[in-house]
């Protein structure tokens, strides 16, 4: 039995005040006994104040990439031990704005994968096809790129402890939402590839969707077999929304 989880993606937002009070509002909202997870991944120089506004809410800190090396001479990047450190236990990694509009490649985002997995942190792997790719009906094609070049550097067992977000690139932002029956789709494709290496990994594997999901969406997108949770955007910056789709991956 998979447990849903909901992931606040925060991007470049907020202040340390904003921060704060967001997160204040967010367990103000959430009931004390869920059966569901929540994490939420601020600004990397919002994490410690994040750390501390979290502490013993059992909401989890996630953070927004992580560095495929270790230390040294890496300017502008983060370590895996830096994030755990300040109290991550998740990092997202191939966010499809990393991968286009900062040129993040299949290979560097498999890389960042195995180094969040060897500090201790989930990776978030994210993956999707862009609209084109899409109406080309090269969608299943590229998950299995994406996904190869984790299999490619980390081995068959690379998804026993992580998580995929299924985000297609033309429904991140845009207000246009996947219907339940594409996120299906997409997400039982993926199971099925990750069971050709790992079949228990398959079946205990987190796969969240991604892409304009709003408290009125939520609840038929989660209401897919194989779709465990969302990575939420922009939605996830006000906390009533957050919230009410937060709601949404409880009992139904
Ligand atoms: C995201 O950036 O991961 C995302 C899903 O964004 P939005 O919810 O705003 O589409």
């Amino acid at each position: 039995m998979r447990t849903t989880l909901i992931a606040g993606n925060w991007k470049m937002n907020g202040s340390r005040g904003r921060t704060r009070e967001l997160i204040r509002a967010i367990i103000a909202g959430l009931p004390q006994s869920r059966g569901y997870e929540v994490v939420v991944c601020p600004s990397f120089v919002f994490l410690a104040d994040a750390a501390g506004a979290l502490e013993g809410s059992g909401v989890g800190l996630g953070a927004q990439n992580v560095c495929d090396q270790d230390q040294g001479a890496y300017t502008g990047e983060i370590a895996g031990d830096m994030l755990v450190e300040l109290g991550c236990r998740w990092a997202i990694v191939g966010h499809s704005e990393r991968r286009h509009l900062y040129g993040e490649t299949n290979t560097l985002v498999a890389s960042r994968f195995v180094a969040a997995q060897r500090h201790g942190l989930t990776p978030i792997f994210c993956v999707g096809e862009k609209l084109e790719e899409r109406e080309s009906g090269a969608t299943e094609a590229i998950l299995d790129e994406q996904l190869h070049a984790v299999f490619e550097q980390q081995g068959a067992q690379a998804f026993r402890s992580a998580i995929i977000a299924y985000e297609p690139v033309w429904a991140i932002g845009t207000g246009r939402t996947a219907t339940a029956e594409q996120a299906q789709a997409a997400h039982a494709h993926i199971r099925g590839r990750v069971a050709e290496h790992d079949a228990r990994a398959a079946a205990e594997l987190q796969i969240l969707y991604g892409g304009s999901v709003k408290p009125e969406n939520a609840r038929s997108l989660f209401a897919q077999p194989d779709v465990d949770g969302g990575l939420i955007g922009g939605a996830s910056l006000q906390a009533q929304d957050f919230l009410a789709i937060c709601h949404a991956g409880g009992p139904q």
